[in-house]
């Protein structure tokens, strides 16, 4: 029985593997792109715009076309169905179509794409799953129009984060809700279904958007986790006063107490180098921001990530000692917002991936997949924490996204639709 259901889902898997095509994924890739497409290559379509709906429009046509079901929940997540022999949890794989406001015409948009390719290769190979495959497009995976990012995943997860989600705002005052609403009324003949369903597993495939695959001269990375990551804000309040009339030996200047703090930040950072630890000071906001007035109030945010937790753990205990060991004349103060633990996908997961990547590499006479983790946030950071997930990696020329400049060679995105192909029939047959 065991080796039976071993055997058909190889039979499923190598058939799906075999059936992509890429020229039908090159013309699909190329028909998603023009809806905010640009003159230098990028594309704008931010989340819940008109052009984003239209494009959600158009991918549903095309499901449907495909014979898949298609049904929407309330964060306007969008699921294409293939039906499979049993009605059990499906395996789900796809990504998201939102981008930056330039980013390329891959980010997000080739997972679901190579998806949408998936259930073109099982028609072409008449395979029958034995659990249906579904196709899914996140809502708001980017964080720029509305914050955070991954709203539609982390929502489906755990449905109590909408509420919190839906008072979200953008630069317009448009909240998050009024933008679903409204997309949820364009969607009105989709049928809805509930959040957080049982599935059998996610898969996501994802352009790499970092260096490691391309210098490594390899097609396929198959991801083994997330790393973890830690956002602070760091307030330094002094007395704003005159820039000509102050002597400098009684002046309480937030910018000088900030600067001096970040460079000690990135000394530790550079202590911790061998270790991974990666920090970025991002957004400062001073005030008044004027160039004859001292600065009064300075903020600057700290982002810092790691694989390892422990490296994480013990810069954090070093800027509490940094920042609260400042002696200068004004007050300061560290705020947490935001973290997050690292995510290690299942071995098992890894397995699964690891074989449908090997098949396709040596297929082609490319050479074998590698091992890396993300340094980004995905979706399936959060199926993580609800069904077995799973991440497959293609490079990305000069390690570049949020870039109009992204791009990955044809013949690696064809690889890794070839992968994710073999992975899902694999899952949703064994
Ligand atoms: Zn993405």
């Amino acid at each position: 029985m065991e080796q039976a259901r071993g055997e058909r889902a190889r039979t499923v898997a190598e058939s799906a593997q075999d059936h992509v095509d890429g020229e039908r994924l090159r013309r699909a890739i190329a028909q998603l792109a023009a809806f905010g497409g640009r003159e230098d290559g990028g594309v704008s379509r931010q989340t819940l715009t008109d052009i984003d709906l239209q494009a959600r429009r158009h991918l549903v046509e095309r499901a449907r076309a495909l014979g898949c079901e298609v049904r929407i929940d309330e964060a306007a997540n969008l699921y294409f169905r293939r039906p499979g022999e049993q009605d059990l949890p499906p395996v789900l794989t796809g990504s998201h179509v939102d981008t930056q406001p330039v980013g390329g015409k891959l980010d997000g948009a080739y997972g679901v794409l190579a998806g949408l390719e998936l259930v073109e290769a099982l028609n072409d190979a008449k395979v029958r799953t034995a659990r249906p495959v579904e196709v899914v497009c996140w809502t708001n995976e980017e964080g720029s129009r509305f914050g955070p990012g991954c709203m539609g995943s982390s929502a489906f997860v755990d449905p109590a984060r909408l509420p919190a989600y839906r008072a979200a705002v953008d630069g317009d005052q448009v909240t998050f809700g009024e933008a679903l609403d409204r997309a949820l009324q364009q969607m009105a003949d989709v049928p809805r279904r509930a959040m957080k369903q049982p599935l059998a597993g996610f898969v996501e495939l994802h352009i790499e958007q970092g260096p490691v695959l391309e210098r490594a001269g390899v097609a396929l990375g198959v991801v083994t986790g997330i790393q973890s990551v830690r956002w602070y804000a760091v307030k330094a309040r002094g007395v704003a006063a005159h820039a000509g009339t102050t002597p400098m030996e009684v002046r309480a200047d937030a910018m000088a107490a900030c600067i001096e703090v970040a460079h000690r930040l990135q000394a530790e950072a550079a202590k911790a180098a061998g270790s991974g630890l990666r920090l970025t000071l991002g957004r400062w906001v001073v005030s008044p921001n004027s160039i004859n007035t001292i600065p009064g109030e300075v903020e600057f945010t700290v982002d810092a990530r790691c694989v390892d937790e422990q490296v994480l753990a013990r810069f954090d205990a070093g800027l509490r000692t940094i920042v609260a060991g400042h002696a200068w004349r004004g007050r300061m103060e560290l705020q947490p917002l935001f973290a997050r633990a690292p995510t290690r996908f299942p071995q098992a997961m890894l397995d699964v991936m690891a074989q449908a990547c090997q098949r396709a590499s040596r297929i082609a006479g490319k050479p074998s997949p590698i091992e890396l983790t993300s340094g980004a946030f995905h979706d399936a950071m959060y199926l993580a924490d609800h069904c077995p997930t799973a991440m497959i990696f293609v490079p990305s020329k000069d390690g570049l996204s949020h870039n109009a400049a992204e791009e990955t060679a044809h013949e690696d995105l064809v690889l890794g639709a070839r992968a994710l192909a073999h992975a899902v029939g694999w899952l949703a047959s064994a």
